[in-house]
């Protein structure tokens, strides 16, 4: 049901953003990738997905983010998903950090979607779908830029999804639980420090503790719900902040 459309996902050369582009493209749509990562491997991903144009910026700064978008051309389907996480106290959080979280999981999205809505909004339709958090909606310690940002872009797409509203446009935010992704492998050794716990004490006892399900949430899931909400049944589907964390935002 998406022949003929463009989408764009950020950070879609891994984890979350690779599983809805997959999705996307096997209903039909282009797919734009972005993101790091070797590129034989990207190459080999572009190739299963029927040929996905590879505009490789990097999303932290606004000139990244403009030349992400000259790149991609006009997308009817913008999926704001990059994202980095840093764990630490807040006294030696470094402030670089801070500023480059804000930049890429929040500022970013500001950034792709003013250049994305003039296109949407002359053809009448279009799609704007953040992967936000849990974080988006409670907060854990240790992770101030994250929750900050994330909490951001709940706000950002509420904001969207207002505006646009008369322009068969909808703005809504996935917020995922713990998903088994490279972000959350990697911010492994940073918790066991910050809380001086092993690994599988991290995993079991603070990662899948928030989760009352005791599992980790697929990729896959996130993506199924993207796809549905760029069906015409989700037009009127504007503004939500979508929790898929096996019920931990219901604590
Ligand atoms: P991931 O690390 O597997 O993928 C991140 C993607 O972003 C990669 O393609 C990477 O190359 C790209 N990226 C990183 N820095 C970038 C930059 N400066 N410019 C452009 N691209 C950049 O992570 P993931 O777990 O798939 O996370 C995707 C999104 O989902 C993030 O916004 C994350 O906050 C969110 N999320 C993840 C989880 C989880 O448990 N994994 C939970 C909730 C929300």
């Amino acid at each position: 049901f998406l022949t003929g459309k463009r989408a764009l996902i950020t950070g879609s050369t891994s984890g979350i953003g690779l599983a809805i582009a997959r999705g996307l493209y096997a209903e039909g749509a282009q797919i734009v990738l972005n993101g790091f990562g070797d590129a034989d491997a990207i190459a080999a991903i572009q190739n299963e997905l029927g040929g996905a144009a590879w505009v490789n910026e990097d999303l932290t700064t606004a000139e990244g983010v403009e030349a992400l978008m000259a790149g991609a051309g006009d997308v009817d389907i913008l999926i704001n998903n990059a994202g980095m996480q840093y764990v630490s106290p807040i006294e030696d959080f470094p402030p670089a950090t801070w500023d480059k979280i804000i930049a890429l999981n929040l500022s970013a999205a500001f950034h792709t979607s003013r250049l994305a809505v003039p296109h949407m909004k002359t053809q009448g339709w279009g799609r704007i779908i953040a992967t936000a958090s849990a974080h988006s909606l409670v907060a854990s310690p240790f992770k101030s830029a994250y929750v900050a940002a994330k909490h951001g872009i709940a706000g950002l797409t509420k904001t969207l999804a207002l505006e646009l509203a008369q322009h068969g446009i909808t703005a809504n935010c996935i917020s995922p639980g713990y998903v088994w992704t490279p972000l959350v492998e990697n911010q492994i050794p940073d918790t066991m420090k910050s809380r001086g716990l092993t690994r599988d004490e991290v995993i079991n006892d603070v990662l899948l503790d928030q989760q009352p399900t005791k599992k980790f949430v697929q990729s896959e899931e996130i993506a199924a719900l993207a796809v549905f909400l760029c069906r015409d049944e989700a037009q009127n589907i504007n503004g939500a902040n979508y929790s898929i964390d096996g019920g931990w935002t219901a604590e």
